[in-house]
């Protein structure tokens, strides 16, 4: 399902309020790791995007988990002795510790203070709490709603359910010429909260709807499932399907108005934590992070049994902004722009792995006659001349079969996009033929299994180069 024609250049305004329109559509559900909240939001990524639910049941062994009981909320609150609800599920889902047990009751200030939990430090937010794998019950609530409460009696009310039913996720595929996979992850499983993990929801379905219309080799597959069950969830029920994932990434974060960070993969130098790397670079200020086995799910995608080349984008990581896992990350924190160059940066990432083949310069002997060729003449035609000569001559230069494109833009202290470009022209003019790529650096796969990518690599890649000759 390859379309023939080119994308058109991103909008990147359309692109932002876009997103921010379906994160403002989102905002308002109860999410959890289990429960309605989160099939009502992958019903909603479902009309924009084509996407399979899978329903788990409760119990499934999920490598050493299980699948837990389903949680689900219709309301909460906590009532004075006036009758006036002083903390309202409704006014904030954030309100009730996310999987709490069913509770009526009614008990002084004293006996329902230590199932209170507030943010002395920042006494206008609420805190977002759970209690997914102890049974429990609790309210996050403001310091200013705890300090106005007098004492006396309350009643509460958690009126929720917690029973056998599933774990929901939602998986798109969206097929390339080869069967190589790059796996993309964003957790869905957090309430009324909009940068984590909201903007990763709203960017990967602008991810799929943008590679949907661009030529690809490489499949995509888009897994929207809660944080740690659902991937390890996912996980167990796919192991089979690993072997074709050559790259991931895992995004959350993506909204705010922080500079990109990269955190890069547990394999340290693969393909995408140098593609990704090399985006960040060039987009201007940023930071990269060591592989930790901690954060989001990048911790089971790189746990030892499973470890996949898969990396972390985030603008301000877990935990690096002051509203992370509070109220305060709300539509106020995101940024429709923000979300757009987040857009734009993986998009980037992504030519980069697609573009990433090995040419051979055909006239290798001293340097081919470039001005006989229209080479000279088409470089006067742009603003960009040296950095587009220069990344001929590197072409030439370093073309020998054994360089991955991203090893010469590196190399050649030059940007990705721009190598590619000069590659094209000489490509069109015969100067360089594709190559078979080499087994990569660092790979896990067997000796064997590398060949067949190499083979398959010879076998795609003219496919791919005559769609650039007929633009
Ligand atoms: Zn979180």
């Amino acid at each position: 399902m390859t379309p023939a024609k080119l994308p058109k250049p991103l909008d990147s305004v359309k692109s932002g309020a876009e997103m921010y329109g379906l994160i403002q559509e989102l905002y308002p559900l109860c999410r959890s790791i289990t429960g309605d909240g989160l099939r009502a939001t992958l019903r909603r990524i479902g009309a924009c995007i084509p996407l399979t639910l899978h329903e788990v049941p409760t119990g499934t062994r999920v490598f050493d988990w299980a699948v837990p009981k389903e949680w689900n909320i219709r309301d909460a609150w906590i009532k004075n002795d006036r009758g006036e609800k002083v903390v309202d599920f409704r006014r904030s889902n954030l309100h009730v510790l996310n999987y709490s047990v069913p509770v009526r009751a009614t008990m002084t200030l004293a006996e329902l203070r230590p199932r209170l939990f507030t943010l002395p430090a920042q006494p206008d937010w609420i805190p977002y709490r759970t209690s997914y794998y102890e049974e429990t019950w609790g309210f996050c609530l403001s310091q200013r709603q705890l300090d106005a409460l007098p004492d006396g009696n309350y009643e509460v009310v958690i009126d929720s359910t917690l029973a056998d039913g599933h774990l929901t996720y939602g998986e798109c595929l969206l097929r390339g010429t080869t069967r190589d996979e790059v796996l993309i992850f964003t957790h869905v499983c957090h309430p009324s909260l909009c940068n984590d993990n909201l903007s990763g929801v709203a960017l990967a379905v602008a991810l799929v709807q943008s590679l949907a219309l661009r030529p690809r080799r490489y499949s995509y597959r888009f897994v929207f499932a809660p944080a740690t069950i659902g991937s390890i969830t996912w996980l167990s029920r796919n192991e089979n399907r690993l072997a074709h994932i050559k790259h991931g990434l895992v995004l959350a974060c993506l909204g705010d108005p922080g500079k990109l960070t990269y955190k890069k993969s547990r394999h340290d130098d693969a393909e995408i934590d140098r593609a990704a790397q090399h985006v960040l670079r060039h987009a201007g200020e940023h930071a990269i992070l060591e592989f930790s086995p901690w954060g989001y799910d990048e911790r089971q995608f790189g746990s030892p049994g499973i470890n996949l080349p898969m990396g972390r984008l985030t603008r301000s990581p877990n935990g690096g902004f002051p509203e992370y896992h509070t109220s305060a990350d709300n539509l106020d924190l995101v940024r429709p722009e923000a979300l757009a160059d987040s857009l734009a940066r993986c998009l980037q990432i992504f030519d980069i792995l697609e573009g990433n083949v090995c040419y051979r310069n055909t006239s290798p002997k001293g340097e081919p006659q470039l001005g006989r060729r229209g080479l000279y003449r088409k470089m006067g035609g742009f603003q960009d001349i040296p950095e587009r000569q220069w990344a001929i001559l590197w072409l030439l230069n370093l073309a020998t079969g054994e360089h991955k494109l991203l090893d010469i833009a590196e190399r050649a202290g030059l940007e990705f996009s721009l190598v590619r470009a000069a590659a094209d022209d000489l490509l069109r003019c015969g100067l360089l033929a594709l190559r078979p790529e080499p087994p990569l650096r660092g790979r896990r796969s067997k000796p064997a299994e590398s060949a067949k990518v190499g083979t398959k690599g010879r076998a795609r890649a003219p496919q791919h180069r005559r769609k650039t000759r007929t633009r």
